[in-house]
């Protein structure tokens, strides 16, 4: 990764810490789920409102690292107006993004700021932090 790409990767993330979108107890939930990762400590929870198949709204409150809020609020705005099958795909390529056995090459203009997430990838410890937000919306989906 060339040092001009990591450091907009960097710049990405801090922006979503220091703003996080969607941020917040959403009253009138369909669905919600609290998720822990102890490595880091990081505390997280999401909430959604789903109507039929569609993600109407999603907000998440969170007592976390930079990587777990940054990675939470990128994904409210993923997943708002999503379809769930929509999600289930932006789950997976996030995982993927963040998985260290493919040599997967993100990219900004497909990706949009998720991409960002693959910079983590250099930080096995905090994988997780990037993964819990994703891991938390589908229990709360899941119930
Ligand atoms: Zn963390």
């Amino acid at each position: 990764m060339s040092e001009d790409l990591h450091n907009l990767y960097q710049d990405i993330i801090l922006d979503h810490n220091k703003r996080p979108r969607h941020y917040g107890v959403l009253t009138d939930y369909t669905h919600t789920a609290e998720g822990y990762n102890p490595l880091c400590g990081d505390k997280i929870t999401v909430f959604l409102i789903v109507e039929d198949t569609l993600i109407e709204a999603i907000q998440f409150e969170a007592a976390c690292c930079a990587i777990c809020k940054s990675s939470a609020s990128m994904m409210t705005e993923v997943l708002t107006g999503k379809t769930l099958d929509e999600a289930e795909s932006a789950c997976q390529r996030v995982a993927e993004l963040l998985s260290m056995d493919m040599d997967l090459t993100a990219d900004l203009s497909k990706d949009g700021e998720i991409a960002a997430l693959a910079g983590v990838r250099k930080f096995a410890a905090r994988i997780k932090c990037a993964t819990l937000p994703w891991h938390t919306y589908r229990s709360a989906l899941d119930g």
